[in-house]
């Protein structure tokens, strides 16, 4: 990872700025300084904030960015996605998680954040494409309509794997087209659902 990317101070002065307890239910509030995954209801977790920063600072936002998130849960990770680039288009499948996370991020201020309820496996294509994509559930393998909503040019991270273990994947695809894919880090994700992730798994 490039620490001198001045995109990474950002992050960093983000991070310590940003309370996670605003994205926690009451039950966890007081949990919001451990660098670990909590629960967020439905089944569902947040991410360890030392992970959140790690992800974000590889993704290389710049004021510019257009993003695609795949997985808003909580909101937390938007919102560091949302304090970086242009323009963030979020996709979470389960309603009452993506409406938490609006009013979460309207109270903060955001205004340049597009919340959609549905399925994410299948990416955002009527804003397509994007110049950085951060998927934060694990799919079985390299969605394809992702990929395909990538810009020349571009970069996404996702987890992909078994549920219980994943690869971080960097996927790049260059000014021509042609995508490569480097494995940064192991990590555990909640599975991607959907049409392009895991379909008949219970978790
Ligand atoms: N980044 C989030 C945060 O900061 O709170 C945590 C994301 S959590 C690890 C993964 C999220 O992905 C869950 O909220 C889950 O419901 C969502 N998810 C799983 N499959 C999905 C799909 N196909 N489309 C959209 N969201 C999905």
């Amino acid at each position: 990872m490039n620490t001198e990317l001045p995109e990474n101070d950002r992050v960093d002065a983000f991070f310590t700025s940003l309370d996670r307890s605003l994205f926690l239910n009451d039950d966890y509030k007081e949990l919001a300084l451990r660098d670990r995954p909590l629960p967020i209801g439905q089944g569902q977790t947040i991410s360890q904030p030392s992970l959140v920063c790690q992800m974000t600072k590889q993704l290389q936002i710049n004021r510019e960015s257009k993003v695609l998130e795949i997985g808003t849960g909580s909101g937390y990770q938007t919102a560091f996605l949302a304090e970086l680039a242009a323009t963030v288009y979020t996709v979470e499948r389960i309603a009452d998680l993506s409406i938490q996370a609006q009013d979460r991020l309207a109270k903060l201020g955001y205004s340049n954040v597009y919340f959609k309820i549905g399925d994410g496996s299948e990416g955002w294509s009527e804003f397509a494409p994007y110049d950085r994509i951060m998927v934060t559930a694990g799919a079985q393998s390299l969605p394809g309509p992702l990929v395909e909503q990538l810009k020349p040019g571009g970069r996404m991270l996702i987890p992909v794997g078994e549920p219980a273990r994943q690869e971080l994947l960097l996927v790049q695809k260059d000014g021509e087209g042609v995508v490569s894919v480097e494995a940064l880090d192991r990590v555990i994700f909640v599975e991607l659902k959907g049409e392009y992730g895991w379909q008949n798994s219970s978790k």
